[in-house]
Order: structure tokens, then sequence, then C-alpha cells
């Protein structure tokens, strides 16, 4: 193993080794159910610290590792340095020029409350404790994607840290290659310290929750389905059906119940006129809509914010024909599905079919993407919903899109899923340009 204790003495911040009683909760990710084993865990405190660890990384034949929070976390890590980036915790928003500069150690969560009350939302996920770094450099679907496009369309420009040391700011005038590969493949060009972002008008958002019976699944998803056609590009719209374990760590209103949920964002009222379709399809158990921001939003979320195991895989769909739906839905309500606790469509379309700025994310001509979730619950086992991952994967095989974009790939998913032969062979040479010793770890492009 490289000795990697000389960085320890030469940093401002502090490096985590193996033999420290605090290594093996460092090296944890979010999703607990990945083990990832690296050499050692740095915590920089600022740009120098960042040089010295590539430095030691070139000199004991390391790589380097980037990850905020390890919501993202996809492989072992052997043989890389885990490199925890909360000392960049700048947010600075300029309300009139609509954007925001975000260090890359922040969590949307603090971009979100800064911006309570500028009637400016930002390009966010529906979880408050991912970091907009790894969720804009791997493209980043949200509530806002099809009237703001993918969240690292929001990407204006980046101060970067290239594997030869030079720290720089780049944008598409300076250095379009770069811009290109960072918004969606981020982490094979070198370290971000701070993202510059847009932000974007909504001072009179709409939205909530309306909940159906299980049996008016196929009733709701159709009307869902055909309120897509023509939807108003300011309407996100996410529909889930849910089948919650009978544990006692549930609220009770929710626990052994299985339901379907159509959950709504408008930029503004008149965006939500497609749900008077979806009620008429089927009678709502209960409705909450009303104006919303996005701080309220995101509080409203149901994503889990602890650090948790689970699975979880995801599809871009071309298309939901009926036949799609019925057989989805029969083979989600079989028994041996219990492990399978939500299953997410999130209407696309809109400006997500015409990004305005370059990018390798896109999921431009796809027409829904899916969330498939199996959270590991204390005392069961992973298998049963590994398995239902499994067939959901070949179930929705047929009506699977050409591409799919980075931040909703699974643990052992690579770029190759997410971008065209042509597009994944410039990643890979603007990459041997840009880190020509293989410093930076592969991540989601093996070498
Ligand atoms: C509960 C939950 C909800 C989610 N919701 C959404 C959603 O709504 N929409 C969506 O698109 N995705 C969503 N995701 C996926 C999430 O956006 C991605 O996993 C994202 O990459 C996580 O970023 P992170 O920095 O928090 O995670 P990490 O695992 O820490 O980082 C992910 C990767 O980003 C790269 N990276 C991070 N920072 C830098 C940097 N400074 N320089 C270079 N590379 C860097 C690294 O390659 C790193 O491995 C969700 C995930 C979870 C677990």
């Amino acid at each position: 193993m490289p000795d990697l204790a000389s960085l320890a003495s030469s940093l401002s911040g502090r490096v985590t080794l193996p033999d420290d009683p605090a290594f093996d909760a460092e090296r944890m990710p979010w999703n607990l159910a990945i083990d990832q084993r690296p050499l050692a865990v740095a915590h920089p405190a600022g740009v120098d610290d960042l040089r010295a660890i590539l430095a030691a990384a070139r000199d004991t034949g390391a790589t380097v590792a980037v990850q905020p929070t390890g919501h993202g976390a996809s492989g072992a890590l052997e043989g890389a340095i885990l490199t925890r980036m909360g000392a960049f915790d700048r947010i600075e928003v300029d309300a009139a020029a609509r954007t925001a500069t975000i260090g890359a150690g922040v969590l949307w969560g603090a971009v979100i409350a800064a911006l309570e009350g500028t009637g400016l939302v930002a390009p966010s996920g529906t979880s408050r404790v991912v970091s907009p770094a790894g969720y804009l450099l791997g493209g980043g679907h949200s509530w806002v994607s099809r009237w703001a496009g993918l969240g690292a369309q929001s990407l204006r420009a980046a101060w970067l840290l290239r594997p030869d040391g030079t720290h720089e700011r780049v944008d598409d005038a300076s250095d379009p290659e770069t811009m290109w590969a960072l918004r969606g493949a981020g982490a094979l060009v070198g370290i971000v310290t701070e993202l510059e972002v847009d932000l974007h008008e909504a001072p009179a958002m709409a939205g909530g929750m309306l909940t159906f019976e299980a049996v008016d699944g196929p009733a709701v998803l159709r009307a869902v389905r055909d309120a897509a056609a023509d939807a108003p590009e300011g309407l996100g719209l996410f529909c889930s059906t849910m089948r919650m374990p009978d544990v006692p760590m549930l609220p009770e209103e929710v626990r052994g119940r299985s339901f379907t949920t159509v959950e709504v964002l408008g930029r503004s009222a008149s965006d939500l006129a497609p749900l008077e379709a979806i009620r008429t399809a089927a009678t709502p158990t209960s409705e909450r809509i009303g104006p919303i921001t996005q701080a309220g939003l995101a509080a409203m979320s149901m994503e889990p914010e602890e650090p948790s195991p689970g699975g979880g895989s995801s599809h871009a769909l071309d298309g939901l024909p009926d036949d799609a739906i019925d057989e989805l839905l029969e083979w989600r309500a079989r028994d041996e599905q219990w492990a399978l606790v939500a299953l997410t469509l999130r209407m696309l379309g809109g400006v997500l079919d015409a990004p305005r700025r370059p990018g390798f994310a896109s999921l431009a001509g796809a027409a829904w993407i899916t969330h498939a979730l199996v959270p590991q619950f204390p005392g069961a086992p992973i298998q049963p919903g590994l398995a239902s991952l499994a067939g959901l994967d070949a179930l929705l095989g047929p009506h699977r899109s050409t591409r799919m974009v980075p931040t909703f790939l699974g643990p052992d998913e690579t770029l190759e899923q997410c971008g065209s032969a042509e597009e994944v062979a410039h990643l890979r040479h603007i990459r041997d340009a840009a880190d020509p010793d293989g410093v930076l770890h592969e991540w989601r492009l093996p070498r």
C-alpha cells in the first residue's frame, strides 16, 4: 500500500488513515450499502491542500476520488484518496444577475434556504442533502427541468483545479471542450472548487400532491401519460406507485399500505391545468395543492436525509404504451415485489428536448425517467430488492431510451449508457488530454 502518512503533515486540513479509529466512519458514503475502502480520507482546507493531495497521489501511484457526500457512490475506491470537500462552503447569491456561486462542499438545502424570498429557484433535485457539485457535474434532473433544463444546463462556469495543478475559471468562451465534459462527466477533467450557476425566476409557484388508491393506479398512470402529450413547459410532474412495508419505523398512516401519488410543481398555478383530467380519471383520497416555494417543496420531499443503505435503479423511457403500464402495475403488485417500496416516473420533455448549452448529459428525446427504490430495512436481506430491480430492468428494457443521465446511473453502470459511442470516445479524448497520468479516479468511465 502506498505510504500516505507524510501527506497528513503537509496539509492545513487533515487526512485520516486506516489505522485511525475514525477511519471506518469517515470512509462510508451516504449510501451505506456501498462498502468503499479507499487508501485514506482527505479533508482539504483549500486549493493548496488539493494540490498536495494530487501530488501525493502521483508520487504514490494512488488516485484522487472526490466525493462530497457519497449519494452517488459507485464502487470500492481501491487505491484512491477519498477527498471530502466540506471546506469549500461559500454561497453567494446575486439576485439581480440571477446567478449563484456555490462551493463544491455545499449541500442543496443551504442554497435553497439562501434563495427563500428572492423569487428565484435553483435547479436542485429532490434531496436537500445532495451536493450541487455532484449533481450539476452529473447532469441533474429536477422539478424545474421541463422549463430550466437539466441542472448541468444551468452551469455557467466553474473554478477547476486541473490534474496538473492549474486552478482557473473556465466557461464556454475560455474552454468549451472542458465545459462540455463538466456538464455531465465533471469528475473526469479535474476537481471543481466552485460553480457559477443560473437561477430561474419563479415568484409564484404552485404545487403539491394528490394521493390515489393503489387500485386506481392503471387509470392514474394512463391519465398522467396522456397529460404529458400537451402539458405546459412550466409543469413538473412525478407519479409514484408506493408499497410501504409494515415496519415500526414508518408512520402509522402509511405503514403496510399501497397507494399511488401524483406530485406536481407548476411555475405558476395555470401550469397545473392538466391535473383536471387526472382528477377525472380517478378520485384522489387526499389532495394538498397550493402556492409553494422551493423550500416548502424540499421540506415535503419524502427523500431520506440520514445516511442509509439501499439499492435503486433508473431507466429513461421513450414512451409508456398502455400494455407497458398494465404489465408494469400487474408485475409490481405481485407479492414477491414487496421490497420495491417506490417506483416513480418523472415526466420529461419541454426544454429538455432542446438543450441551450452544449454538454455531455442530455435527456433530449426521452419521454420519462423512472426511479425504483429498494431501501434495506434493519434485519431484512437486500436480495429480494435486488431481484425486483433485475425484474424491472427486463420489463422496461423494450421501452428504454438510448440515453440516460449520469446522476441516475446505478452503482455498476457507466457513462457508456449516457451518450453515443462518438460522444463517449470524445470524453475519453478530453480526459486523456486533461489527465494523461490517470491521477483522477476513473469514476464511471473505466480506463
Ligand atoms: C436520496 C437521493 C435523491 C436523489 N435525487 C436526485 C434527483 O432528484 N435528481 C438527480 O438528478 N439525481 C438525484 N440523485 C442522484 C444524485 O444527484 C447523484 O448521485 C449526485 O452525483 C450526488 O452528488 P453528491 O456530491 O451528493 O454525491 P457524491 O457521491 O459525493 O458525488 C458524486 C460524484 O460527483 C463527482 N463530483 C462531486 N464533486 C466534485 C467536484 N468538486 N469535482 C469533480 N467531481 C465531483 C464525483 O465523481 C463523485 O463521485 C439522488 C440521490 C439520492 C441518494
